[in-house]
């Protein structure tokens, strides 16, 4: 039976962004172009997409006026779906891993929260069959066009629906958005992947010759380079690329570039925090003396009071790093207090006593 009801609205927003602003072919800056909103059905909600959308704007550019598209789109969605990647992989596992029938994954998928009829577990299948079947060697259109393209930058996604198993591996290329490869592997390792880049790889080189392996073109040097590859850096993927494409430049996804990149900063802060807050201990002992004074009315007392809470509050604060360091952050409260400290020693005609004591 068809969905009768609409779609859900989106629980989850997510905005993609074009990593590599150069222009592949001409190397110049691409330009914002627009931004294109999806919505979809994915396990982790229904989300709607922002993709920001960037185009080359340089008129001599064989790519001149052709959306350049976030690379990280391909891994939530395939082109034109309404469900997201993560769905078909689920779908293809319960079928071919588990064996069960076309109602019974309709049945998981509603319990996982999903809006989807029968019919579409159907179409979601079939989706799973074409994506495994897809072989580069033998689709015409595909071949032309990346012949055309002359060059892949190509994006390697596992994509593991429920722990235990089997990973989809999707291997697309980011400039054209077609995906060349996908298999589902039992094991993931180095060597696993590296066989199916070096496939891609097979594939693409013959990209441009005839049947028979000849020229198409005379002249024409034939075979399509791979230029780059974009992964989340996981360590099988890493190693794989490294051995399969030697030389080839590996972009991490930015955000766990950043988080890798944050690691030393973030280690640093926190032995900073940790250094400092030695030397703020024992503020207990002095509430405890000024206390009873300070329930009695005594000024100087609750100003005291005021200060121990000031550091109290200091050292439980804690700060985001990298951005937002919780040592840094730590340093400039206790520096303020201190500076509060001397102006009132100051205006006393003494000096503050050391914060150790
Ligand atoms: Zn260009």
């Amino acid at each position: 039976m068809a969905r009768t009801l609409p779609r859900p609205p989106a629980t989850r927003e997510q905005s993609l962004r074009v990593q590599d602003t150069v222009c592949p072919h001409c190397g110049r800056a691409t330009w914002s172009a627009y931004v294109s909103r999806r919505t979809v059905s994915t396990l982790a909600g229904v989300t709607a997409l922002r993709v920001y959308v960037r185009c080359c704007r340089n008129d001599d550019c064989p790519r001149y006026g052709r959306p350049c598209r976030p690379e990280a789109e391909g891994r939530v969605a395939l082109p034109q779906h309404e469900f997201g990647l993560d769905v078909v992989a689920l779908v293809g596992a319960l079928r071919y891993q588990q064996h069960r029938s076309v109602p019974e994954i309709h049945k998981d998928l509603l319990g996982r929260g999903l809006t989807v009829c029968e019919r579409t577990v159907t179409n979601l299948l079939d989706r799973y069959d074409e994506l495994v079947a897809v072989r580069l060697g033998d689709g015409t259109r595909l071949r032309g066009l990346l012949a055309a393209q002359g060059r892949v930058i190509l994006a390697i996604d596992g994509l593991q629906p429920d722990v235990g198993h089997e990973v989809l591996w999707v291997l697309r290329d980011c400039l054209s958005g077609e995906v060349l490869l996908a298999r589902s592997l039992l094991s993931s390792t180095e060597k696993d992947l590296a066989e199916l880049v070096e496939q891609v790889k097979r594939d693409l080189a013959l990209v441009g010759r005839g049947k028979r392996g000849r020229r198409s073109k005379a002249g024409a040097e034939p075979g399509v380079p791979i230029v780059g590859a974009v992964s989340d850096g996981q360590h099988s993927v890493r190693n794989a690329v490294a051995r399969a494409l030697p030389g080839v430049p590996h972009q991490l996804c930015h955000f766990h570039y950043l988080r890798e990149a944050a690691t030393p900063v973030y280690e640093m802060d926190r032995h900073a925090k940790k250094e400092l807050k030695k030397h703020v201990r024992g503020v207990r002992p002095i509430e405890r003396r000024v206390e009873a004074r300070a329930a009695a009315g005594d000024d100087q007392a609750q100003a005291v009071l005021g200060y121990c809470a000031a550091v109290r509050s200091a050292v439980t604060d804690d700060g985001r790093p990298p951005l937002d360091a919780s040592g840094l952050k730590l340093h400039g409260r206790l520096t303020a207090v201190a500076a509060s400290l001397d102006a009132v020693a100051a205006a006393k005609g003494g000096s503050r006593p050391s914060c150790r004591s």
